[in-house]
């Protein structure tokens, strides 16, 4: 039933009834309206002071009848329409973060694809559906930050989903050669009552199997642990930072092993993943960012995953403190502040060359005497402003951008940057300009 339907049965009663005068219904209760903050949270909307008061006064019965009407118990309030206005807001916010509370765990759902790391996905479901079997081990490699852990939890979360009663353990290699270590310290008994653990084993999954190299006893062991699983057809899940034959501080015969299932390699991001896994990571944190931002954001940390979700944090963290609206748009300008402090090696997309190029291209100089020492104004501006966007943009300092602008040293670079400086306080247009510049290298 809707809400007005609702509130209209309600008045009809509370006429019929003797809980209130005509003169007050009329002004102060017909003009009334039923909304509700979710199903069983229903709120009188009032328009002033005095008729919340009458209301707050009917409560208990009204909240009576339209439980009986709608044939469950409900909450009443009676909210004016800013209190209104202010509880939705909270209980849009309250939502969010429960959405975000599902989807932060590891899932093959929350897994950003694109050509660089599509094989893993695809290999991980496939494991999944051949359980030790097909390819044992899976062995996923690549560089730091692009999500191997995740895939790795992902699929321990899926396998544990579809196959209720399976042992599967998860470790880290430091948890993983604790464990064996432990029990290596203990005696005997121990290593015994380790090994039965481990053959209760269905599943295991070993993080950054790197970190186990030159671990002598614990390797063995390892090994061990590891063939005794291929030949009962268990599944063995390993990642790492390089390829097998590049894991140094493993036996050969350990070696072979890991490649003897399926090895999958995560690349580094391209493009339009990186770009993708920003757009994802926004939305999750409610905060709306401009296209350049994402490009610029994609261009310095897009092949790292975990510092992509390191610099939204700090987006969202500042867009918090300083009492933003949510979804107001977030520019180039806002970031590049944020990042002032951060220190990062400088992004694949950026190059001295491109801000040269867009530089020259929007002062109409040519690009060569950028690095001349021609004194020619719109040269010079030109020049000076590619030095500036250099340093911020690429976090090269004066001698480097010195080198890189003709061989200038570095008393010329501190002139230019005390040039742009002035300029950036005192010519509005010359922000603009400069702003315009920044977003088309970014772009
Ligand atoms: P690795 O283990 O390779 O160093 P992680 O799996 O820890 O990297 O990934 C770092 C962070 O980035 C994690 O929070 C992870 O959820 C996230 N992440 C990595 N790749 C993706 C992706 N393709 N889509 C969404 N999030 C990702
Ligand atoms: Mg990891």
């Amino acid at each position: 039933m809707k809400n007005s339907e609702i509130w209209k049965k309600t008045k009809e009663w509370l006429i019929s009834s003797d809980l209130v005068e005509p003169n007050i219904y009329d002004e102060y209760i017909k003009v009334a309206n039923l909304e509700e903050l979710c199903e069983e949270e229903k709120v009188i909307v009032v328009k002033s002071e005095l008729s919340k008061w009458y209301l707050e006064n009917l409560a208990e019965p009204i909240k009576n009848n339209i439980s009986d009407n709608v044939g469950k118990d409900i909450k009443l309030t009676v909210l004016t329409k800013e209190e209104f206005e202010k509880e939705k807001e909270i209980k849009s916010i309250v939502s969010l973060k429960k959405e975000r509370l599902l989807v932060s765990g590891y899932t093959f759902e929350n897994f950003i694809t694109g050509s660089s790391n599509i094989n893993a996905l695809n290999a991980a479901k496939s494991v999944i559906e051949n359980l030790g079997t097909k390819w044992n081990p899976l062995f996923i490699y690549g560089d730091s930050g692009l999500g191997k852990t995740h895939l790795l939890k992902a699929i321990s979360n899926e396998v544990s989903k579809e196959n209720v009663g399976l042992n599967i353990k998860y470790f880290t290699s430091s948890d993983f050669r604790k464990n064996i270590l432990d029990s290596l310290m203990d005696g005997f008994k121990e290593i015994e009552m380790t090994k039965t653990k481990m053959n209760d084993i269905d599943v295991i999954l070993i993080d950054d199997i790197q970190f186990l190299a030159n671990s002598g006893k614990t390797n063995e062991i390892f090994f061990n642990i590891f063939n005794s699983f291929v030949e009962n057809n268990k599944q063995i899940v390993l990642s790492s930072d390089k390829f097998p034959e590049q894991l140094n501080g493993f036996d050969k015969r350990m070696v072979s092993r890991f490649s003897q299932g399926l090895s999958v390699k995560i690349e580094k991001l391209d493009n339009e993943t990186s770009l993708n896994i920003i757009e994802y990571k926004c939305k999750i944190a409610n905060i709306n960012l401009s296209s350049e931002s994402k490009k610029y954001i994609s261009s310095f940390f897009g092949t790292d995953v975990r510092k992509i979700e390191g610099i939204i944090n700090k987006i969202e963290f500042y867009f918090i403190q300083n009492k933003h609206k949510p979804g107001e748009l977030i520019d180039v300008d806002y970031i590049s502040k944020i990042l002032e402090d951060y220190s990062f090696a400088p992004g694949g997309e950026i190059t001295v060359q491109k801000i040269k190029d867009v530089v020259s291209q929007y002062y109409g100089v040519n690009i060569k005497s950028i690095d001349s020492s021609i004194r020619v104004q719109n040269v010079v501006k030109a020049r000076h402003v590619a030095m500036y966007l250099t340093g911020e943009l690429l976090k090269k300092n004066y001698s480097e951008i010195g080198l890189a602008f003709g061989g200038k040293d570095h008393t010329t670079v501190l002139n230019a940057f005390n040039k742009i400086n002035k300029f950036l306080k005192e010519d509005k247009l010359f922000r603009s300009a400069l702003k315009k510049i920044k977003k088309d290298i970014v772009s």
